[in-house]
């Protein structure tokens, strides 16, 4: 299958990976809304959330409390959202959560910088 978010949980596309284990994968966003922007995918294909098993959704909400903790405790923003797109909203047909965090001042690093910050 033609997945770039398959691809990537292959190993075939690198990404800024800042965890991952059998059953999810999490890294940054290439094209960040603001720094921190995270994705946090299933390695299991489904497309959106009509096609994701509660099971699935759950273990991935839950690792993305875990990371919302991690990027508020390094990149200390007023807030982050956390957005899930279905439909035409959804760019990558592959199930993914994106955590966005805002800041009073949104002063872009590069991917690569704010993958330092988080793994210091
Ligand atoms: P969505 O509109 O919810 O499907 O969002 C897909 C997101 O995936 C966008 O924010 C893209 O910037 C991001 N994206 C696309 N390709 C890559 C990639 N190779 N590595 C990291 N993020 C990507
Ligand atoms: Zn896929």
């Amino acid at each position: 299958m033609d997945c770039i978010f398959c691809k990537i949980c292959n190993g075939d596309i690198p990404s800024y990976t800042l965890y991952e284990d059998d059953k999810i994968k999490v890294f940054l966003d290439i094209n960040p809304i603001s720094n921190g922007h995270t994705l946090i995918i299933p390695k299991n294909h489904s497309v959106d959330l009509d096609d994701t098993s509660l099971d699935t959704i759950n273990y991935t909400l839950a690792k993305a409390k875990d990371i919302k903790k991690l990027l508020e405790k390094k990149l200390n923003p007023i807030g982050i959202r956390l957005v899930q797109n279905n439909g035409t909203l959804e760019e990558v047909k592959h199930f993914h959560l994106h955590l966005i965090p805002f800041y009073n001042d949104n002063n872009k690093m590069n991917v690569e910088d704010v993958y330092k910050i988080l793994n210091n």
